[in-house]
């Protein structure tokens, strides 16, 4: 394929598409190279739905969850159609004051009702305690996101896996199968993948990915009051979303899954997980048959401390280790990695994210 660009991207899921899409904003040209295709089933960005939410335990992500609704926004503009979808969300359990901490502390909207409280206005989720509720959460259609973004992406190469990457300080050269693309930089964005292919090339990126397992569960019935979403922060953290469309309801267990290969993913249900999924929803969904309609397995890219990693090491750009929780800010995360790919400094708030933190804390 010998080709040539301005920015090279590795990597179709979330990240590298809202990258691809920022530097072609900015008239850049871009070559987005993807092993896979958009959206397949081994990568962490597939399926129907994530939770958009503000309430984190520590300020600095709730403010940056505030910064990421105008990128959403706009891309909402840009396809014409709605990818947020405006939900109730409700924080209980244990973690419920760190994150009120958190929110009060940003200046996020949030509303403490009383156990009775939540009671009366949830009974369609009998949380059995204390609920914060955020007024300002959304429901993301994700598989709808990928599409609005690629639809912004001019040059996507699917089928195209990238063997490795050398930077020999004038440009980049990204090898492929089918040819190498030589670039002014590249960006990597190949979430569990990343650590395996910038390790040839001395980047060392840690990475200890999980297969996850969420379950879909049908009303008892004709559907009821509209569903919230929530998250119980506590030793086990449960949580739960609406499908956008659709009638069944999403639930999981957040960081619940075995290690993983990403290259080698299992994607049968596990029954172990599934039988703990349907304990969830006799807990806390009263109208929903607790039998699974559907499982569904999906990788997490864990960094360390579950903090993202955005960073750059010469003319090569990281954006990986999201770690379960990055969907709701890809088009934030696809500017910040842009200005780093065109030589600009990075946002003062992504300084947290560079590989400088783990070399700190004695993992090289
Ligand atoms: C079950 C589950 C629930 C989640 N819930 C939420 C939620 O509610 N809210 C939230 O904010 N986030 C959530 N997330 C997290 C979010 O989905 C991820 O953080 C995000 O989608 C990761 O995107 P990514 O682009 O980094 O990785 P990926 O989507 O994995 O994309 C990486 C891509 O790189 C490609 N690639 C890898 N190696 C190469 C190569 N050598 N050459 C070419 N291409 C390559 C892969 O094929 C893949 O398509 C959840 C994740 C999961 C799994």
């Amino acid at each position: 394929m010998d080709a040539r660009c301005d920015v090279a991207v590795v990597g179709g899921g979330l990240l590298g598409l809202a990258t691809a899409r920022a530097l072609a904003r900015r008239g850049l040209a871009v070559i987005l190279l993807e092993q896979a295709d958009v959206g397949h089933d081994g990568c962490g960005s597939k399926g129907s739905c994530r939770i958009f939410r503000l309430g984190y335990d520590d300020p600095g992500w709730v403010r940056m969850a505030e910064r990421a609704r105008e990128p959403w926004a706009e891309l909402e503009e840009e396809c014409g159609r709605p990818l947020l979808h405006p939900a109730p969300h409700l924080t209980f359990g244990p973690g419920l004051d760190a994150v009120r901490a958190a929110m009060h502390s940003a200046g996020a909207p949030h509303e403490l009702l009383a156990a009775a409280e939540a009671a009366a206005r949830f009974p369609q989720l009998p949380v059995g305690g204390p609920a914060l509720l955020e007024p300002a959460s959304c429901v993301i259609s994700a598989d709808a996101a990928l599409r609005a973004l690629a639809a912004a992406v001019p040059d996507i190469r699917t089928g195209a896996a990238v063997t490795g990457i050398a930077d020999d300080g004038r440009r980049v050269t990204v090898r492929t199968a089918s040819g190498p693309v030589t670039a002014g930089a590249a960006v990597v964005c190949a979430g569990p993948w990343t650590s395996a292919l910038l390790a040839a090339g001395g980047i060392t990126v840690p990475s200890a990915p999980t297969l996850e397992q969420v379950g879909y569960v049908a009303p008892r019935a004709e559907p009821g009051p509209a569903m919230p979403i929530f998250i119980c922060h506590g030793a086990e953290v449960p949580y739960g979303l609406p499908v956008p469309g659709s009638p069944l309801y999403k639930i999981g267990f957040d960081h619940s899954g075995p290690p993983a290969d990403p290259g080698s993913q299992e994607q049968g249900p596990d029954p172990v997980l599934s039988a703990r999924l349907s304990g969830l929803a006799r807990r806390y969904l009263p109208g929903f048959d607790p039998e699974l309609a559907r499982a569904e397995r999906c990788v997490y890219d864990n960094s360390p401390d579950e903090d993202f990693i955005v960073d750059r090491v010469g003319r090569i750009v990281i954006g990986s280790g999201t770690s379960g929780h990055g969907f709701k800010f890809g088009p934030l995360l696809g500017e910040w990695l842009a200005d780093l790919a065109t030589g600009q400094d990075a946002d003062p708030a992504a300084r947290r994210f560079s590989l400088g933190r783990f070399r700190a804390a004695g993992a090289h």
